[in-house]
């Protein structure tokens, strides 16, 4: 994994956030780190005597954030709200923003209490492709723990005050000196540091003990596969007419999609869940397989099975859009579909870099991503829901 740190293109960062918007920008460059709005960072600095948390407002990339994308909130009330036994995510995010010294900043990450609660000066957060394809394999957990020896490892929990919560738990006698890191299995990974530069370097030189495991035990080749024919056109239209509105396609064909809609056993293959939690909003846990011609018939399948998994795990919550994102087609490859370019391009960015997981995982035994009713947890978050009702 590369290191982008350049010591020249740091020289104009005067305060502490300016090295904070460069070095989120590095991660965000490398998108086997992160995709589209992944990952978060923040910085501990201090103003008129109040300890503040700056950390990455909600809607902004680590790619392109800058200072402004940055909410300033006060540490003390964010380790308040940690101590708390119970609290919904909707109210988490109203403290957070009562806790905003800067009403007009953007809406604080849903991890900002996580951060907090890390006694160091800078913390980065990535969803880096190698650790969570090490721990979505059969038996991540036990790679993950021989490989990071040194890290606090957390099982999968429901991103948001849970797990905040969880790790104020897990870290009240931590020696924090002795912490090289925090993996969230079948999530991502935290690295920190008092400095900017150190904690980068960790987030690289962990990635890449991940990709080196990787390279020597599930190594990856392609062959050249040439695609079979298939009528888009004719799907384009029947996912159109199912979502209500029109929608923007996007072939593909790379090789890796090649390679992963050849597998001889696609409806099991190819349907194994997100890669990192927060996928689902745009992937939903699974798409739709073709592995014949019969198009009406699976996609009605689909739409059953979706309003079983729906009606399994929902309480009082709208249920989404039952019609697929995505289509993997036998020998084919893969088609997307967003309501917009931006969108479609979003989406088929996460099923290319959960593709590469699933094949290299199950070259380490097997690939397993969090239960469905982890995933109905996140597809259908309070907080995702609210912007519904
Ligand atoms: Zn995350």
């Amino acid at each position: 994994m590369q290191n982008l740190w350049n010591d020249n293109d740091v020289a104009h960062c005067k305060t502490d956030l300016d090295l904070r918007v460069y070095s989120s920008n590095l991660l965000g460059q490398s998108d086997e780190l992160v995709l589209h709005g992944g990952g978060n960072t923040s910085v501990k600095s201090t103003l008129n005597g109040e300890e503040i948390l700056y950390v990455k407002g909600s809607g902004w990339d680590l790619v392109s954030i800058k200072a402004e994308g940055f909410s300033p909130v006060k540490m003390s009330a964010l380790l308040e709200m940690a101590k708390l036994e119970n609290l919904s995510d909707s109210n988490m995010v109203s403290g957070q923003k009562e806790a905003m010294i800067d009403s007009s900043a953007p809406t604080p990450s849903v991890e900002a209490i996580l951060h907090a609660l890390i006694p160091f000066k800078v913390v980065d957060h990535t969803h880096a492709d190698a650790v969570v394809t090490i721990s979505n394999s059969l038996h991540g957990a036990e790679y993950i723990t021989e490989l990071y020896p040194n890290f606090l490892i957390v099982p999968y929990i429901m991103p948001g005050f849970v797990l905040a919560h969880k790790i104020y738990e897990m870290t009240r006698d931590l020696d924090w000196d002795g912490c090289e890191g925090i993996i969230l299995l079948n999530h991502g990974i935290f690295t920190f540091d008092n400095d900017a530069k150190k904690s980068y370097d960790k987030m690289i030189d962990a990635v890449s003990i991940a990709e080196k495991f990787l390279n020597e035990n599930a190594p990856i080749s392609f062959d050249e596969i040439e695609p079979t024919g298939f009528d888009v056109g004719k799907l384009k239209q029947v996912i159109q007419e199912a979502k209500g509105h029109s929608v923007v396609m996007k072939i593909n064909q790379t090789q890796l999609a090649l390679k992963y809609a050849s597998n001889p056993n696609l409806e099991e293959f190819a349907t194994r869940g997100v890669l990192t939690p927060e996928h689902i909003i745009r992937t939903k846990h699974q798409p739709l397989i073709i592995d014949d011609n019969n198009l009406d018939e699976v996609l009605i399948e689909y739409i059953e099975g979706y309003q079983e998994y729906f009606e399994a795990f929902s309480s009082n919550e709208i249920m989404l859009n039952p019609i697929p994102n995505y289509v993997v087609i036998q020998d084919f490859g893969v088609v997307v579909f967003g309501k917009n370019e931006k969108e479609t391009n979003i989406i088929n960015d996460i099923v290319e870099h959960t593709m590469l997981a699933v094949i290299r995982a199950d070259k380490l035994g097997g690939y397993e991503s969090i239960s469905m009713a982890d995933s109905f947890a996140m597809e259908y978050w309070e907080l995702e829901q609210a912007k519904l009702k």
